[in-house]
């Protein structure tokens, strides 16, 4: 079958790698020059799976969502009771649907987890990996509001350990205990590692799968998806320069048996130009990447792995011989310069916790958008269209779950059983 996919982020690039895997024609069409253009440029890098499952998702409060759906943003978005610790607590205690929800998460994060490592391991991939997650609480009360979530953690068997201010340190040998550091949370099974060489590595290996790559070309349309023929997409030259050889050429419509929306915020409107209107919302974070200060016969006091501030939702990341801290959300689409006011709080965030550990000054800052949809699953499966199907909407767990998702993508259009319960991660379920 040959099958386009839209979109090289991770989602893209991952589900392009799986499908000709299994032995599928692939062609990826994507608007911009080269892979991890948009939201897959400068993640986090946590690899997160427990933290994901327990208090991520779901995550969006749907009341979150309306002023989206009808078309714009209300000030309910900002308020930060929607994005607490708190909202997560009380997302715990809510229906059986959201356990099973809870519980198909964290079986993708473990497929995904278990894909990324065969993978890496295989071609002996280089993703700047150190193990570890400690998620970093201030006070008595935010450990009690992660409460319920470490005790369903603890039935699903997943390792963590709680440990004291001193405990931190010897984790974190770096680790600055003046901001008032009450507790951290181990999770000697989650990660940081470098999603953007990841996937640079992963496309190479697509192509010698023969992966076909259409780079600065937009997917304008999509047509042909009720009548059961094939599908055709119409293309037409990004907003990027396009190359002085193939500048006024025309380019051609994409004939394919199958789609696969792996757009991000590129999918709401290709999704609604088939009639399928999709419950979802933008929003963007920052990132700064910098250099670590390992200076020679020093005591390395820089980040040895991934870190969480619980009460800012800021991350902090070794990245090789770099750190990458990233949080912040904002209602909307941003791409490329963050707004320096969430930068600050991310340089403050890096400098209560590891002081000095980075030359800042010499620092990427960036900004980019996620898409997610109500109940803050991925999307992933049929899109209710003949031959249209989803992987996208990852929100904040793009890269914890770029691999699994692929995987069970493959196996769904390749109707062959789906690794993990397809219904939590099915369009179906919102409507
Ligand atoms: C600041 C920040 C920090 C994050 N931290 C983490 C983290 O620590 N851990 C984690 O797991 N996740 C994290 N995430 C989330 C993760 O990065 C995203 O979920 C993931 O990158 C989404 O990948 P994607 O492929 O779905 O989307 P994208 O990477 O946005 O890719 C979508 C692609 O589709 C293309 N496209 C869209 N429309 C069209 C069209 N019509 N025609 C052609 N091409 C089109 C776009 O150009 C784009 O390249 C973070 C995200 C951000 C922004």
């Amino acid at each position: 079958m040959h099958v386009a996919v839209i979109g090289a982020g991770l989602a893209g690039v991952c589900s392009a790698f799986e499908l000709a895997s299994a032995g599928h024609q692939v062609t990826v069409v994507e608007r911009h020059a080269g892979v991890a253009a948009e939201g897959s440029f400068a993640n986090g890098g946590l690899l997160a799976g427990a933290y994901t499952a327990a208090w991520q998702a779901p995550g969006l409060p749907t009341r979150l969502l309306a002023p989206v759906q009808s078309g714009g943003w209300g000030w309910q978005a900002l308020r930060p009771s929607v994005w607490s610790p708190w909202w997560r607590q009380r997302q715990h205690r809510r229906s059986p649907r959201q356990a099973a929800s809870r519980a198909a998460l964290l079986a993708l994060s473990r497929l995904s987890r278990a894909r990324l490592d065969e993978l890496t391991l295989r071609w002996s991939l280089a993703r700047e990996q150190a193990e570890g997650l400690l998620v970093l609480l201030r006070t008595e009360r935010e450990l009690a509001q992660l409460r319920a979530g470490l005790d369903w953690l603890a039935e699903q068997g997943v390792a963590h350990h709680c440990v004291d201010a001193e405990g931190a340190r010897a984790i974190e040998p770096g680790l600055s205990t003046e901001p008032g550091l009450h507790a951290a949370l181990h999770f000697p099974g989650d990660a940081a590692a470098n999603s953007r060489q990841f996937v640079h590595q992963l496309k190479t290996e697509a192509q010698a799968l023969g992966v076909r790559w259409l780079f600065q070309h937009e997917v304008t349309g999509l047509a042909g998806a009720h009548g059961g023929g094939p599908l055709q997409l119409s293309l037409a030259g990004s907003r990027e320069p396009v190359p002085p050889a193939r500048a006024g050429a025309p380019v051609p419509l994409l004939s394919v048996d199958a789609v696969v929306l792996c757009a991000a915020q590129g999918a709401p409107a290709l999704l609604q130009s088939l009639g399928v209107r999709l419950p979802a919302v933008v929003h963007s974070a920052c990132s700064f990447t910098a250099p670590l200060r390992l200076e020679d016969g020093l005591l390395d006091l820089t980040p040895r792995a991934a870190i969480l501030d619980q009460r800012q939702q800021i991350s902090i990341a070794r990245q090789g011989d770099r750190v990458r801290v990233a949080g912040g959300v904002r209602p909307g689409v941003q791409l490329g310069r963050p707004p320096a006011a969430d930068m600050r709080r991310l340089y403050r965030v890096l400098d209560d916790w590891f002081p000095g550990a980075a030359h800042t000054s010499r620092s990427l800052e960036w900004c980019g958008p996620r898409l997610a949809v109500t109940d803050g699953l991925p999307l992933i499966g049929p899109s209710g269209v003949p031959g249209v199907w989803l992987n996208t909407a990852h929100g904040a767990s793009g890269w914890t779950l770029a691999c699994g998702a692929a995987q069970q993508l493959a196996a769904q259009i390749s109707q062959q059983p789906a690794p993990v319960d397809p219904a939590p991660f099915a369009l179906e379920r919102l409507r």
